[in-house]
């Protein structure tokens, strides 16, 4: 049975049991969010080399160096010595600049105490505390003064419900980037597809100004889907306007079957993203398929988000 060693506590796993489980059945106080790898907010730290490949393969290469990995894709195959992690001293601090309320989404502005690294499109684990954080796409490019996040206000969401109090100069604590929803610049004259869904829109609008800034030389089609107005359409509408290439179709939620029908694949060559809640995702990779995408040529991303 291997051994779990946690400060002055031994515990014993059943070999091959679920790391996070485990813990959690333990009384151990380990925040998780998706259980699906994807939210990196159950990450444990062990001893360098006894992470298993399939629970670390996902974390930077500085976090497999130090041990860390998500516990809840972690199988228990050996002895492991852990420390739980905790965001407020093992994170990147920062302080909230704006806050901005759009309809039911958060337009939330924060300064880090340190540049973070990241390319436009990917992710990070955003905490109010040590036990309380969600993922969240980062809406502003590198280089910008803040980092952005489009924050949708769930009326039963734990974090949302709570990052809706934030004020200017509180504090926050940010995990690493991840995340493969990026730009290649192989595609710099590809045609390219983007799809979101409510807040789906901040990675792939981040992705988008990327494009645009580094010339994107084909024609970028952008729809959005919302049950309400889009919360930044003043912004996509300025975008266009200055990029003749760029078209944006604001929709609304309930016409989505319909617009679906009429999307037209420009090219056999576009590149499609989608971004949005797992539903939404779902819903166009099979008419997107049938249009005459291959699945390579689809990139996309779910907001999984806590099982209830
Ligand atoms: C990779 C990744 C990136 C993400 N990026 C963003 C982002 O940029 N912006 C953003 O707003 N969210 C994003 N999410 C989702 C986010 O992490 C949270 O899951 C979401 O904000 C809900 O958290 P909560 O604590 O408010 O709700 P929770 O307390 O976790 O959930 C409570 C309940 O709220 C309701 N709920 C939660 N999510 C939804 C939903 N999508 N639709 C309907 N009901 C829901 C459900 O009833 C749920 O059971 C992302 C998720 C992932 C995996």
């Amino acid at each position: 049975m291997p051994e779990l060693r946690l400060g002055n506590l031994t515990l014993h796993a059943g070999h091959g049991e679920n790391l996070l489980d485990k813990l959690l059945a333990e009384g151990q106080t380990v925040p998780w969010s998706c259980r699906g790898g994807y939210c990196h907010t159950c990450l444990v730290q062990a001893q360098p080399g006894q992470a298993p490949a399939e629970a670390c393969h996902t974390l930077t290469a500085e976090q497999r160096e130090a041990g860390w990995l998500l516990s809840c894709q972690c199988p228990v195959v050996q002895d492991m010595d852990l420390r739980l992690h905790d965001p407020t001293c093992d994170d990147l601090g920062a302080d909230v600049v704006s806050v901005m309320h759009v309809d039911n989404v958060l337009i939330l502005r924060i300064a880090p105490e340190r540049p973070l690294r990241f390319l436009p499109g990917q992710h990070l684990a955003l905490w109010l505390n040590s036990q309380l954080g969600r993922p969240y796409s980062i809406a502003s490019l590198p280089g910008e003064p803040w980092l952005e996040f489009h924050i949708r206000l769930h009326a039963s969401g734990t974090f949302s419900r709570a990052a809706a109090d934030l004020k200017v100069d509180d504090r926050l604590f940010l995990g690493a980037a991840t995340g493969t929803l990026q730009y290649d610049a192989d595609w710099q004259d590809r045609p390219l597809l983007l799809l979101a869904a409510g807040t789906g829109l901040a990675p792939l609008q981040a992705i988008l100004r990327h494009a645009l800034e580094r010339g994107h030389a084909a024609p970028i089609e952008l729809w959005h889907w919302s049950t309400g107005d889009c919360y930044i359409a003043k912004r996509l509408e300025e975008l266009a306007d200055r990029h003749p290439l760029l078209t944006i179709r604001l929709q609304r939620r309930a016409t989505m079957a319909d617009d679906i029908r009429q999307l037209r694949i420009a090219s056999r060559r576009t590149m499609a993203l989608i971004c949005g809640d797992p539903g939404f995702v779902e819903q166009l990779r099979k008419p997107l398929f049938f249009a005459g995408l291959p699945g390579r040529q689809v990139l996309d991303e779910a907001f999984h988000s806590r099982p209830q």
